[in-house]
């Protein structure tokens, strides 16, 4: 479907017309049933994010497609920085807002062949980072298990490349000549966007109830720290309960230890990997371009606080310029 057309059909569909069937013993008969037309209330952001590819790779600059839609309609962003969706992206944006047509901004990323991710699974060591990392759950996989990736969920964004501490991610393109929407089609945008809104929306269940649970813990140190003052004989210094806390109560240390002894773990097997010549081979001939595009990635990632200390502390990664 060419840009006109899309846009056309993409206006057709905005008015949402709903009747409601109202019954009512003391309303005349002749008024007992009314239609009612509401118009839809999209506003221009999520109009514009109708027509992004949805693959939520940040190379427009913005932590999701989401919310480059919404930069786009406050002015603050261009409507071509969005590799994935290519030159045809850019004419639909364009048609939308009523400006013209105009060349992909490179400097974002070039439009390309779309790839999935692949991983070596003889060299996984099953630290969990890159599920951490998939913005639209497509990777399986539980701790100190090699994981794997879903083909068919897999957008091809690049995200999990970068925090692999042992580099056993390759990202293999499978739709030969094809690009930008000629490699993805709007079937599988919509089931990016819905994967990728159920995660957002599982991250805050768990953020809502680690905050929970810290601030059970936090009132239940401060109860025994009434108590301990209360059961203190005169004169006596009372008993400190924070003391009696094993520090390994810490989530945020135990947290920081399990990511520590994990790329511990990932750095030893490496190097007796490497003395094996069985190391990583998907990084010993990457082209120029790809590793542009991963260190690009990586970049992103920082700039968008999306990688952590952890990563950064990676000695093959932590040096990368932001
Ligand atoms: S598997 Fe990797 S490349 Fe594929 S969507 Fe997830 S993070 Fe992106
Ligand atoms: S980041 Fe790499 S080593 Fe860690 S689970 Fe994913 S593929 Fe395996």
């Amino acid at each position: 479907m060419d840009a006109e057309a899309f846009s056309s059909q993409f206006e057709a569909h905005r008015v949402i017309t709903a009747t409601f069937f109202a019954h009512a013993a003391t309303v005349p008969k002749a008024s007992s049933q009314s239609l009612v037309t509401a118009i839809s209330p999209k506003t221009l952001a999520a109009r514009i994010e109708d027509l992004l590819p949805q693959t939520q790779c940040t190379k427009c600059g913005y932590p999701a497609c989401r919310p480059y839609a919404e930069a786009i309609a406050a002015g603050e962003a261009n409507y071509n920085q969005c590799p994935p969706g290519g030159a045809q992206g850019v004419a639909r944006l364009a048609a939308l807002l009523g400006k013209p047509d105009i060349p992909l901004d490179t400097t974002h990323g070039v439009e390309r062949a779309r790839p999935v991710a692949v991983i070596d699974e003889n060299v996984c060591i099953g630290c969990t980072l890159c599920m951490q990392a998939c913005p639209v759950d497509a990777i399986v996989g539980a701790a100190k298990q090699m994981h794997t990736v879903i083909a068919e969920l897999c957008t091809g964004c690049d995200l999990c490349v970068p925090p692999c501490p042992v580099d056993c991610i390759a990202m293999v393109p499978v739709t030969g000549e094809r690009t930008g929407w000629d490699a993805w089609s709007q079937d599988e945008a919509d089931a990016a966007r819905a994967r990728h809104d159920r995660r957002l929306a599982r991250l805050e269940r768990e953020r809502a109830a680690a905050e929970a649970r810290a601030n059970a813990r936090q009132a239940a140190r401060a109860a025994q720290s009434t108590q301990a003052a209360q059961s203190a004989q005169p004169g006596q210094p009372a008993q400190k309960a924070e003391q009696t806390q094993p520090a390994s109560d810490d989530p945020e240390a135990k947290k920081r230890a399990i990511i520590q002894a994990a790329l511990e773990r990932a750095r030893k097997k490496k190097e007796e990997m490497t003395k094996l010549g069985a190391g990583p081979k998907n990084t010993d001939h990457v082209s120029a371009a790809v590793q542009a595009q991963i260190d690009e990635a990586e970049a992103r990632r920082r700039r968008l606080g999306l990688a952590d200390d952890a990563n950064a502390s990676h000695p093959d990664k932590g040096d990368k310029p932001a």
